[in-house]
């Protein structure tokens, strides 16, 4: 897999010049086309042999560019000054100290990146710099990733490159390539990534999706973004593009107000059951503003809608944007707000009432319907629960009327680690049961046997007040609560500190998900504290659901704020009201 550069006399003119590569008849296009037809033949992906014929000409001329980077010494004297600690006082020493732990721990000699070079290096620079380097991967692929990581200069990595040309009779691997490619598209230097592109394109029938989305970058915010949408073509024959690949594309029709084509790839995007890049959704309403008409209109509001389906939330800067756009719309007069939900569940701003945290009685039946059929019954992530011992409990569920609040005992009881168990768990049951709530506690079959941290007489003022059921020690408390809890109705309550995130995950669709979540939202009751001797205090439950929502009039937008760190499990706390003015 390599390329091969042809005879050149200057570098840079090499990467730069246009009309070295286009010009008809000694074009290095040309060159290319025809020492390689034999090549062009294999179309394997990733597969193009290195049988590149030597081209005397192109050493000759790599060898005169070696030349002239010599001639070039004094003028260059400080042409590796990032480096010349190699070559100071001191550095020698510097550098047997580093060789001697390369012996032990077989690491490269060059391990502090300050030793990277900062400028363009001659030929000799870089012989040396590779005698120096005592890795076991080729020095070349190692320091290319190295500058690739770090993001060298654009000119730093090209007179890498010419270095192995030089020593490799013109032949420049695709890795390299590629790594060059990386630094070109990150330093956005838009005329180098086009050169490459035309190398690549000449050289290579298809190229690897890293490659693909280097150029895909790149162009997009050239005047050649068209030959992006193409590179997505292709990249469609041997893969599904990724979500960044759309946004570049989408990002690039849109700043060219080239808007069906930017509507016809969102599309596309989610066609592949991707989830948009917030940014993506952000540039379309970030155009909008400029854009009067109905259609693009109609679409925005279905990307909110896209946000409320699928539970996302935008962050601060696309916030503005929404606001921005709405407020932009002529004669329909919305105003925005930033502002919070009042614990009634009413917009500070408006004193509109957010929708409820509870599931609709149709919810509610898709809900228990999916977690009982796939998750209890059927799910073979719950092995731990032997089939007998859950068919059990439902007819033991089943014998009893629906409860109030379902609790993980064990959970619970180990909340407190200074308190003894027993003692935490009595206290919790004998609480809720003052407030004539039917309880059930379901344990552990160890927790019945006496011991420092369960004592069996509150263990029986336990059993005394509540239902219990206590499984086999090695059981899986998950599918006991959920079953328990769902099956007594949607009115009933679970306690745990278990926030069954890996629960979730082997929900089987975003759907079912999305209503675990609210669902978990509205039904769990989280101890948030509790003091010797006083009462405990569960977590406040929000009596409203964070997700996007409108009323034709008003749209409520939850967000997320950029110096917040939200975890999964957490909705955001910030809101942008917008209404109408009246
Ligand atoms: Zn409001």
């Amino acid at each position: 897999m390599t390329f091969c550069l042809p005879g050149v006399g200057s570098l840079p003119k090499l990467w730069t010049s246009k009309s070295v590569w286009l010009g008809p008849g000694h074009s290095y296009l040309c060159l290319f086309l025809t020492d390689f037809c034999g090549v062009r033949n294999n179309q394997r992906w990733f597969s193009l042999k290195t049988t590149c014929l030597q081209n005397t000409k192109s050493i000759n001329l790599l060898i005169a560019k070696a030349r002239h980077f010599r001639k070039d010494e004094g003028r260059n004297k400080n042409v590796s000054s990032g480096f010349s600690d190699l070559f100071s006082a001191g550095a020698a020493k510097k550098r047997s100290q580093m060789n001697c732990q390369n012996k032990v721990h077989d690491l490269p000699s060059i391990k502090n990146t300050s030793q990277l070079p900062t400028e363009p290096l001659r030929l000799e620079d870089w012989d040396k710099l590779k005698e120096d380097f005592k890795g076991k991967v080729s020095f070349e692929s190692w320091i290319s990733s190295q500058m690739a990581h770090h993001h060298s200069s654009v000119d730093v990595a090209k007179s890498l490159l010419a270095w192995v040309a030089a020593k490799n009779n013109g032949l420049v691997g695709y890795d390299l390539l590629v790594k060059y490619l990386y630094l070109c598209v990150f330093h956005k230097q838009t005329s180098e990534v086009i050169d490459i592109y035309e190398i690549m394109k000449a050289r290579y029938k298809n190229l690897e999706p890293g490659a693909y989305t280097l150029l895909i970058r790149g162009l997009s915010h050239s005047d050649r973004w068209r030959e992006a949408l193409l590179l997505l073509e292709d990249m469609k024959k041997v893969t599904i593009p990724s979500r960044k690949n759309y946004h570049d594309c989408i990002q690039g029709a849109l700043l060219r107000q080239d808007v069906d084509i930017a509507w016809n790839l969102y599309q596309e995007l989610l066609g592949h059951n991707l989830i948009p890049m917030l940014e993506t959704l952000k540039a379309f309403f970030d155009l909008g503003k400029d854009i009067k008409d109905d259609y693009y209109s109609n679409k925005l509001q279905d990307i909110l809608l896209y946000l409320r389906n699928n539970q996302l939330y935008p962050g601060e800067s696309f916030a503005h944007s929404i606001k921005t756009w709405f407020e932009s719309v002529p004669g329909q007069q919305w105003k925005g707000e930033f502002t919070t939900i009042r614990k009634s569940g009413q917009c500070s701003s408006c004193g509109k009432t957010i929708e409820s945290i509870e599931l609709s009685p149709e919810e509610y039946e898709f809900l228990t319907g999916k977690i009982m059929r796939d998750v209890i019954d059927g799910g073979d992530q719950y092995k731990k629960t032997t089939p007998w011992e859950l068919r059990t409990f439902e007819k033991f569920v089943k014998s009893c009327p629906p409860f109030d609040i379902v609790i993980d005992g064990l959970n619970v009881a180990k909340m407190f680690p200074k308190a003894r168990e027993s003692q935490v768990l009595l206290e919790l049951v004998s609480q809720l049961a003052k407030q004539n709530l039917r309880l059930l506690v379901l344990g552990r079959k160890h927790m019945l046997k006496k011991s420092s941290r369960w004592r069996k007489d509150e263990m029986e003022m336990v059993q005394k007040q509540a239902s219990c059921f206590f499984a086999d020690d090695i059981s899986k408390d998950d599918p006991f609560l959920l079953y328990a809890t769902l099956h007594s109705g949607n009115h009933c309550k679970f306690v745990t500190k278990d926030l069954m995130r890996d629960h979730k995950a082997c929900l089987p669709d975003a759907k079912t998900q999305r209503l675990f979540f609210k669902w978990q939202q509205g039904h769990q009751l989280a101890i948030r504290n509790k003091f010797p001797g006083s009462k405990m205090i569960f977590q406040h439950i929000l009596s409203y659901n964070t997700v996007v929502q409108t009323t034709g009039d008003s749209w409520h937008i939850p967000y997320d704020e950029d110096r917040v760190e939200r975890y999964s499990y957490e909705v955001p706390t910030k809101w942008l009201c917008l209404h109408r003015k009246t």
